[in-house]
């Protein structure tokens, strides 16, 4: 943020008090020059502090809101040059291009195409999550009206035609789409739409970053605060510019470039395009727009988000719930695990390999897996009992036989006591589920 923790505790009301989760002033300071705490955290800073203090605290990079409502995306906000640091927060949203040269069919196909790339990654569901409608030669009122009612997703309006881009956010400005100035040249045109229409704005330069800081207080000075730098080149150029661009935002409290970036891939080669748009995915763009989005580009990328964006710190976890693998009747075994992704991903494949329908109650073992949340206290026999119990699953079986993970062998009998179940020890390793189901 720029300041010290001295410079910072000399601005705090320095009594010590403690509400704001640390036990002293001097520590909040610490923890707010590493950014690991908001200002806001203390309630008696003064209004000079506040001041002096506000500015300085503000995030290096930007956060800016795409669309209204439900499906509003958001940019920036990124505190850290890697994620082991801390954590990266806002995923790039991936946007496909419609054209509004297209006739409507296809403009329909193309944004009902976007919204339905979904893919089940670890249990979430990863997708696009934007339609871009570039302005070519057509009806940009029309193609953006047809692009969301086609997809229901947050729209980026692309162009540099003044009175096209007025006709498209007259029909779906109320959306705030991101509109995007696709030339230099129309940057001050399209920053006075996105100012009328309260919508965010991505401008570009012709002259590399010190142009492009020109333009970005341009944009600040006429009035708009959410904007998107549009960084566009070879990639090997804009790569560097993107690196350069977030150390000079975090390393050196650089605000002229502190705002969440946006690249757009052009060509088609799939080989190129996934290879390019795997690199700005890492280093750094903020959201991605894509010509070329067929099913087979987007899983790498989907998948590739999914591992950077994920909190380091945080295992990836399952919803705890009971999970049914095939058709289970009444009669069909019930095990139990932790709900580490990792973990439950592995026993709900061995189970579907041993072809014997199932349920599966996962338990809330805050993502541990089943041996260390053994250890933690996080699947103590009587927290299982109470998982259980809380599930209902007495009234879905004719049985009242229960499978554990053969690695917490010793809570069975303290199991058994407290819920009355007859306690079955499975494997150890999920891979021995197959044949341990078949036998049974
Ligand atoms: Fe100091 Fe403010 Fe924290 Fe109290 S709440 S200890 S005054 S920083």
């Amino acid at each position: 943020m720029g300041l010290s923790a001295i410079e910072i505790y000399k601005l705090l009301p320095k009594t010590n008090c403690g509400e704001c989760g640390v036990p002293t002033c001097l520590a909040f300071a610490m923890q707010l020059a590493n950014m690991k705490v908001e200002l806001s955290a203390c309630p008696h800073v003064d209004a000079a502090g506040e001041e002096a203090l506000g500015a300085a605290s503000a995030p290096p990079i930007k956060l800016v809101t795409v669309g209204d409502g439900e499906g509003k995306l958001e940019l920036g906000d990124e505190t850290v040059l890697f994620r082991h640091e801390k954590t990266f927060y806002h995923a790039p949203p991936l946007v496909g291009v419609v054209e509004d040269g297209w006739d409507a069919d296809a403009i329909k196909t193309r944004a009902a195409d976007v919204k339905a790339l979904v893919f089940d990654r670890v249990g979430r569901e990863e997708g696009m999550n934007a339609v871009a409608v570039w302005h070519t030669s057509g009806d940009m009122a029309a193609a953006a009206t047809t692009a969301k009612e086609a997809s229901g997703m947050p729209l980026v309006l692309i162009g540099s035609d003044e009175g096209a881009m007025k006709a498209a956010l007259g029909a779906v400005g109320g959306d705030k789409p991101l509109i995007v100035s696709a030339e230099a040249g129309s940057n001050a045109a399209m920053v006075a739409l996105a100012k009328e229409h309260g919508c965010p704005v991505a401008v570009g330069s012709d002259g590399g970053l010190e142009g492009l800081v020109d333009e970005l207080k341009a944009a600040k000075d006429a009035g708009v605060e959410n904007i998107v730098m549009l960084m566009r080149g070879e990639l090997g150029d804009l790569f560097n510019d993107l690196v350069a661009v977030r150390r000079l935002a975090i390393n050196k409290s650089f605000r002229e470039l502190g705002y969440p970036s946006m690249t757009i891939i052009e060509g088609d080669d799939e080989i190129e395009t996934t290879l390019e748009a795997a690199t700005l995915l890492m280093k750094y763009s903020s959201m991605l727009v894509l010509r070329n989005y067929s099913p087979e580009l987007i899983l790498p990328m989907v998948t590739i988000r999914l591992n950077i964006y994920t909190d380091p710190q945080k295992p990836i976890q399952v919803k705890p719930a009971i999970y049914k693998v095939g058709d289970p009747g009444p009669d069909a075994p019930f095990m139990l695990t932790s709900n580490f992704s990792l973990t439950y991903f592995s026993v709900e494949g061995d189970v579907d390999k041993s072809k014997v329908p199932s349920r599966i109650l996962v338990i809330d073992t805050e993502g541990l897996s089943v041996l260390t949340a053994f250890a933690a206290g996080k699947m103590e026999p009587d927290k299982m009992a109470d998982a259980i119990e809380a599930s209902g699953i007495a009234d879905e079986l004719n049985h009242k036989k229960l499978i554990i993970p053969g690695m917490i062998a010793r809570a069975s009998g303290k199991l058994a006591e407290l819920t009355g179940w007859e306690i079955i020890v499975g494997p150890r390793e999920s891979t021995g589920i197959p044949k341990f189901l078949r036998e049974l």
